[in-house]
This record gives structure tokens, C-alpha cells and sequence, in this order.
């Protein structure tokens, strides 16, 4: 979640200039012009605040602008000026068009909701034939990516509620929802989920979702054909608009120039959208800041890098949709082992599982292993534990010779226990090896050092995201 302290002192800076606003203006008119202000973000020292329509926002600049601006600069002098953006949260068409003129969309849908798995063909009917009316550039969706298929946990739980709060709206409630995450970890399972609710609550609206390469790739020809009108209109007249790993858009000009034309005709007209990336807004390279500081200004949410729990969760339940008999012991073994990501988590046990019933054996610890050995080794080739130390020591800017000392002060021994913990979640090394490579140290100690590392992480976040960034660093 990208709600900093920052976003929080922002937000109470809103609260007490728009409280003194309301003091000066009157009730009325502040429930009226004042409160339907978002304050989205300051920056540069802009601060930006959005509303539902242009006639609102010539309204609040013409009359109360200076005044915001003077109240702002009052609570924080490093603020230079106020801008007004719009972001309608209108209903939407299908609200409006009321009942709906796709009956036969409707019950199709329908049949397929009350049939639940067994009916799958009908709820690709329907959301092919909802597309088609809409657009003939999107991908399929995936029927195995539902929200009952998602297992949420810590890591994702921010964003699974956002995601289902888009999918069981009436209106918009953020626009754009961005979700960002590392790979694997069910950016596109979301939006695919959410996709086949709205189509499930609603199949006459229309939800066009699509990679941003292949965005990219469509724009190409259009230009190529000299068909760009068809091409805008399609994805202008959709009512929710996804698209997958926009990542892919930085640095190509004239994709992200349309994208920022499509994506600001969309939001105008109060419809959703939905993007996924790897990294968060402002982390995209080779995006311009216009373009950054619109996706900024709706929810983001990230995916983080799974826990233990969660890998062993999604196994379980995995598991159990395969009907497979799976020992927990083997499981608990797959979650500690393969860390990097879900779709690996997945590709292991689906792995196993064919072997297991190939060669008609009991999925046991030792077969597991076995199965698994190139995979395994590949996880431990990655990163060394010299590796491990090296880079803590580096961002924790102590000596390297601290790893193998016996120096018990909180700034050495912190990162010590960290530089552990990363040892045994990205290694397979056990716990007396590690103990050996940390100045000879007991195998206790690294278990201490592992659970301690867990429980700090569960409780302050900065550490959490320390340890994390380190993480992703090693394993680049
Ligand atoms: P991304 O788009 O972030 O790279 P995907 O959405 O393609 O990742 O997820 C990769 C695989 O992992 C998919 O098969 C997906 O179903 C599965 N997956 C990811 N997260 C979860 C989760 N929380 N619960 C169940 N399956 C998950
Ligand atoms: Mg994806």
C-alpha cells in the first residue's frame, strides 16, 4: 500500500485547511463545493486535488482557489501551488441504461454463476459475446483466476480488497486502481478476477482486458493502417478498461502518448480502469510525470513478495483443487523451499503431483526432493551466504567482518539476524551451516535469529520493507 506517513500528514493538512474553508464559506456551500474534493497528492510542491467535472472544477478555481491555496501554505510553506484535476465518479452506463437490453448475455451469465465450475463454457460465452460488442482486441480471460481461487494473506491483502471493491461497485470508487507487485505474485489473477465479477453482476457492461503489449502492438498497426480512429474508439467506448504489466509502455513516446489520450478520455467520462505493473507509479522508467502523477492519483495497492503462511496456504488449497493427497509435511517443505513466487510454488507442485501419479508412487519428502532436485539447486545457486552478508552488511553499513563477530550490540547483531534470515529463506543451507558460515555460531542462534526477524517484520514496517528490498536485491 502506497499510504505513507506522508500521504497521512497530507491528509490531516487537507482535513484542517478545508475544516477552516468550511468555517469561512458556510455549510452549504462547503457541502457542496469543498467536500467532494479529493486531495490526491502533493508534489514538486504542487498539491493536486481532483473532482467529479469540469463544471465543478471551474467553479472551485473560480472561487475558491486562492483561498485553498493560501490556507495550504499556511499549514505547510514548502507548498508553491493548488491544482484541480478531474476525476469523475459518475454512475456508470449500465447503471443508467438500467435494464438490460443483453437479455440473452444476462441469463447465459446467470445459468453460469448458479452452475458455479461445472458451466464454464457458459461464462465464456457470455464474456466473449459481452466483449465482442465492445471490442474485438481483448484477451480472454481465465477461468481458473476468481476470487474464490485466491488465497489471501498479508502480502495481498490490501489489494485483494481493492480489487473486489472495484468489482462490487456501482460507481467508480478510485480511478485508476493500480496494482503493482513482483512477478508471479497474482497481479493478473486479480484483474482477471475482478473482470468475470463485474461481467457475473452486470454482463452488459462492457470490460475490455488486455497486456500492454498488446496495446502497444494494436496501436503500432493502427498507425501502420492509418486506422487510429477505430482504434481509439474501441477502447474509448468500454466501460471498465484493464491492461496488464504497463511497464511495457515506458520509453515507447507514442504508445504512451495515446495511452495518456485514452486513459484521460476514459477517466472524464467516469469509467473504471485497472492497470498492473511491476513497479509502482513512480518507479516506472521511461513514463513521464504527467502520466505518473495521473496513476498516482487514483488507489495504488501493492502486491508484496509472498510469506511463508501464504505459500503454505496456497498450496493447500491448490492442493485441494487438484484432489491431491498431499502430505503437509511435503508442503511445508515446498513453501520454505520455493520462495520466489506463486507461479513457481505452482509449477513445483504440479510437478510432484505428475510424478507421483506418473510412476504411481506416494508424494513423500524424499520423492519431493528428488522430483525437484534441478529446481532446488537452481533456487540455491542463485544467492550465497557470503552474497547475503556482503549486501546487509552494505545496507546496513557495517563491516563485513560483523557477520562472523561476536559483537552482541543492537547495530551489529540486527543485521546479523537479518543477514540469517535471508540465509535460510533464500538458501538451502540448513540451520547448522548457516550457524558455521556466521563465525561458527550454534544453530539455536539461527533459529532465534529467524523467528526474531519474523516477528519484527510483522510489526514494523520499515523493517519489513528493509528486509524485503534486500530480498528482491538478491535474488534480482
Ligand atoms: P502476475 O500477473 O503478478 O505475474 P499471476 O496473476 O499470473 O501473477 O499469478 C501467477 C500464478 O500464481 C497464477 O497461476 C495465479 O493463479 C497464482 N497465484 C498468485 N497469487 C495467488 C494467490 N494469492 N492465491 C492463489 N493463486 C495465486
Ligand atoms: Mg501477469
Amino acid at each position: 500500500m502506497d499510504i505513507g506517513s506522508d500521504d497521512r500528514q497530507f491528509q490531516t493538512q487537507w482535513y484542517r485547511v478545508s475544516s477552516r474553508l468550511k468555517a469561512e464559506i458556510g455549510e452549504t456551500a462547503f457541502e457542496n463545493w469543498v467536500k467532494p474534493i479529493k486531495a490526491c497528492d502533493v508534489k514538486n510542491s504542487e498539491v493536486r486535488l481532483a473532482v467529479p467535472s469540469r463544471f465543478m472544477r471551474d467553479w472551485v478555481v473560480a472561487n475558491y482557489l486562492d483561498r485553498l491555496k493560501e490556507l495550504w501554505v499556511d499549514e505547510n510553506d514548502g507548498v508553491r501551488s493548488v491544482d484541480i484535476l478531474i476525476q469523475p465518479t459518475m454512475k456508470t452506463k449500465s447503471d443508467e441504461a438500467a435494464d438490460g437490453q443483453a437479455v440473452g448475455l444476462e441469463d447465459d451469465a446467470r445459468n453460469a454463476s448458479v452452475n458455479g465450475n461445472d458451466s464454464k463454457t457458459g461464462v465464456n460465452g457470455a464474456v466473449q459475446s459481452g466483449w465482442e460488442s465492445g471490442s474485438k482486441i481483448a484477451a480472454p480471460l481465465d477461468n481458473r483466476f476468481r476470487f474464490d481461487q485466491f488465497v489471501v494473506g498479508k502480502p495481498n491483502e490490501f489489494a485483494y480488497a481493492a480489487a473486489r471493491r472495484v468489482a462490487e461497485a456501482q460507481s467508480v470508487p478510485f480511478n485508476p486502481l493500480f496494482l503493482y507487485g513482483g512477478v508471479g505474485l497474482g497481479k493478473t489473477h486479480l484483474m482477471n478476477a475482478i473482470a468475470w465479477e463485474i461481467l457475473e453482476r452486470d454482463p452488459s457492461r462492457t470490460v475490455m482486458y488486455l497486456s500492454a503489449e498488446k496495446f502497444m502492438y494494436r496501436f503500432v498497426r493502427a498507425l501502420r493502417e492509418q486506422n487510429t480512429v477505430d482504434f481509439k474508439e474501441q477502447f474509448r467506448s468500454v466501460d471498465v478498461l484493464m491492461i496488464d504489466d504497463v511497464q511495457f509502455i515506458g520509453g515507447r513516446d507514442a504508445t504512451q502518448e495515446e495511452f495518456f489520450h485514452t486513459f484521460n478520455a476514459l477517466v472524464d467520462q467516469g469509467r473504471q480502469i485497472i492497470l498492473s505493473a511491476d513497479k509502482s507509479p513512480s518507479d516506472l522508467e521511461g513514463v513521464e510525470e504527467r502520466l505518473k502523477s495521473r496513476l498516482n492519483c487514483g488507489l495504488v495497492a501493492d502486491i508484496h513478495a509472498t510469506t511463508y503462511e501464504l505459500r503454505l496456504a496456497i498450496l493447500e488449497t491448490k492442493a485441494e483443487t487438484m484432489e491431491l493427497e498431499a502430505p503437509r509435511q511435503v508442503l511445508e517443505f515446498l513453501a520454505h523451499k520455493i520462495t520466489s513466487n506463486v507461479r513457481e510454488l505452482e509449477g513445483a507442485l504440479n510437478r510432484v503431483a505428475a510424478h507421483t501419479q506418473l510412476v504411481g508412487r506416494e508424494m513423500t519428502l524424499e520423492t519431493t526432493q528428488e522430483v525437484l532436485h534441478d529446481l532446488l539447486r537452481a533456487n540455491d545457486r542463485r544467492v550465497t551466504i557470503e552474497e547475503i552478508q556482503k549486501r546487509v552488511a552494505e545496507h546496513f553499513n557495517i563491516r563485513l567482518s560483523d557477520m562472523h563477530s561476536a559483537r552482541r550490540a543492537r547495530s551489529v547483531a540486527r543485521p546479523r539476524q537479518v543477514a540469517m534470515y535471508l540465509a535460510k529463506q533464500l538458501t538451502s543451507r540448513s540451520l547448522p551451516e548457516i550457524g558455521r558460515k556466521f563465525g561458527g555460531r550454534d544453530h539455536t542462534t539461527v533459529m532465534h535469529a529467524v523467528k526474531k526477524v519474523d516477528e519484527l517484520r510483522d510489526h514494523d514496517t520499515t523493517f519489513a520493507e528493509d528486509v524485503e528490498l534486500l530480498r528482491r536485491m538478491l535474488e534480482g
